[in-house]
């Protein structure tokens, strides 16, 4: 059987379609190494998303698809401080066939995929991107990170303005994920307060919030939350003292309102939160002590 010839917009559109339909599948931005590597179909063809190798170009195509940060890192310093994103070429020859590849991908101004590693296996995706400059003293490439659907009317006055702020979006979404990644698999992925294990229930609450100096997103200024137990934490319904005991605001114990509020919140009164194994990656007591002052002060003012 003769395959339909591919045209190579054609198979590039598939290719986001397909990432956005993943994404919205798995209701997350993070994809696994498996799911990218595997790719999809188009007309009988297997279309991988990334390969052994930073910078990626299945059989099919004839230019790049997409562009790899490992999850090892460096990951603070691909992101230019103007904000858009540095890429390293692969290896230190300008005219090494990857590095020619991107050049080409410039010139034409072909949309890319970005995967930036949060975790072991584990990738941010972000689509399209473009390579906007071409650096062989620092041997990296400039990307923009763009967005078709975002409206951003007052920012999207230049192209360049635009893409600056999406990617910057994106080193934030990347930060954040990083910070959930880490955190979940410190407390082997369920929540300290009930031991709920559904992934896609799980989050990272800050002891500190991020808009504060010392709320940094490291695992120690992190606890692994449901959904409800992250709402409850954030909105002081539950307090956690520095010895890791949980407090439940008095005034939701006195109420008397079905089994979600009688075992999902005053059962929790006095139990111990549930620690990460390793010592070094437990809640950082004095952010705790800061945290838990603000939860009695707010029971006070009652
Ligand atoms: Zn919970």
């Amino acid at each position: 059987m003769s395959l339909e010839p591919l045209s190579e917009q054609r198979i590039r559109a598939a290719a986001f379609q397909w990432l956005a339909n993943q994404c919205s599948l798995r209701g997350s931005e993070v994809l696994p190494i498996d799911v990218l590597r595997v790719g999809f179909t188009i007309d009988g063809r297997l279309v991988p998303l990334m390969g052994p190798q930073g910078i990626f170009k299945p059989r099919v195509l004839s230019l790049p698809l997409s562009i790899t940060t490992a999850p090892e890192g460096p990951y603070d310093d691909v992101f230019e401080s103007s904000g858009l994103l540095l890429y390293r070429y692969r290896g230190t020859d300008p005219q090494h066939r990857d590095n020619v590849g991107l050049r080409t991908a410039m010139k034409q101004q072909v949309p890319l995929i970005y995967l930036h590693g949060v975790a072991r296996g584990r990738y941010l995706v972000a689509w399209p991107v473009f390579i906007v400059g071409d650096n062989p003293k620092s041997l990296t490439f400039t990307v923009a990170v763009d967005s078709p659907g975002e409206q951003l009317d007052d920012i999207s006055a230049t192209a360049d303005g635009r893409r600056a702020y999406i990617t910057a979006m994106v080193k934030k979404r990347v930060h954040q994920q990083r910070f959930r990644e880490r955190v979940l698999a410190a407390y082997e992925e369920q929540c300290a307060c009930c031991r709920l294990r559904q992934l896609a229930l799980l989050e990272a609450a800050h002891i500190i919030p991020d808009t504060e100096p010392t709320g940094e997103p490291i695992i120690s200024n992190g606890i692994s939350l449901c959904c409800l137990h992250h709402a409850a934490y954030d909105g002081l319904i539950i307090g956690i003292s520095p010895d890791f005991r949980i407090t439940v605001d008095r005034r939701v114990l006195k109420e008397s309102d079905g089994p979600m509020l009688r075992h999902g919140l005053q059962g929790l009164n006095g139990q111990g939160l549930i620690l990460p194994k390793r010592k070094a990656l437990w809640p950082d007591r004095n952010r705790l002590a800061y945290r838990y002052q603000l939860f009695q002060e707010n029971l006070g003012r009652f």
